[in-house]
């Protein structure tokens, strides 16, 4: 982020009465922390990371247009998601940090397959998407799916911080027989994931994985943003 940074009576939004006010090069937004300004061609976007409010100038309002996105909304829309998953790993309380989320999802991922009848599961899945059988394996290669059983052993053990992992890290908390799908960030790097249960008790198809309730500090799937890359609407 490269930023130009007004020198005193710079600033259009309050014009030298505060001290730090500075423009993005790349959102151009204006970060001004006079707040009870009514500059007539500029409004408020959100505070930023540093709790100063973001200007845009209506006049060029066009280049934020969500339905019409510019490099700067995207950049901006690209920042707002990097803060925010910041923020998440910072107040995540199972204690792991993205990196080790990802890689102890990985260690999982690792030790397990992809059965053949769930691999026609999630052909029939991604047919939505496209016809093409090769695209369809690429994009079940990616997704990282793999079957689990009820209550999956693990052959080499993994953090039991990771939710969803027994104490001991020996075993999944999974209820039933399923696909479990981690959940990338936009980063793609692991910070969740799913089980779709092939055989749902009370109609819950696809769960989160979380921690056992007996434990005192009880790991979480804090990040419930991600979403499956299967269409859920599907059978
Ligand atoms: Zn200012």
């Amino acid at each position: 982020m490269s930023w130009r940074y007004f020198t005193s009576g710079e600033c259009p939004i309050c014009w030298g009465l505060r001290r730090d006010c500075r423009q993005s090069l790349e959102t151009l937004l204006v970060h001004c922390r006079y707040r009870e300004a009514k500059p007539p061609d500029w409004e408020q976007v959100r505070p930023d990371a540093l709790g100063a409010m973001m200007w845009r100038q209506i006049s060029t309002r066009a280049s934020y247009n969500k339905s019409n996105p510019g490099a700067a909304w995207r950049e901006l829309e690209r920042l707002e998601k990097r803060e925010k998953e910041q923020q998440q790993s910072k107040t995540r309380d199972n204690g792991l940090s993205i990196a080790q989320l990802d890689i102890e999802i990985r260690k999982v991922s690792d030790q397990l397959s992809l059965s053949v009848a769930d691999r026609e599961r999630l052909r029939s899945r991604f047919s939505v998407i496209t016809d093409n059988i090769e695209e369809q394996d690429r994009l079940i290669s990616e997704s990282g799916c793999r079957s689990v059983s009820q209550w999956q052993k693990l052959h080499s053990p993994v953090n039991d911080r990771l939710p969803g992992v027994k104490e001991g890290g020996r075993s999944l908390l999974v209820r039933g027989e399923g696909i479990l799908c981690p959940i990338a960030n936009g980063q793609g790097k692991y910070i969740g994931w799913q089980v779709r249960l092939n055989n749902p008790t009370d109609g819950q198809k696809y769960v989160w994985l979380a921690g056992e309730r007996k434990r005192a500090s009880r790991p979480t799937s804090h990040l419930k943003s991600g979403e499956l890359p299967i269409p859920s609407g599907s059978a």
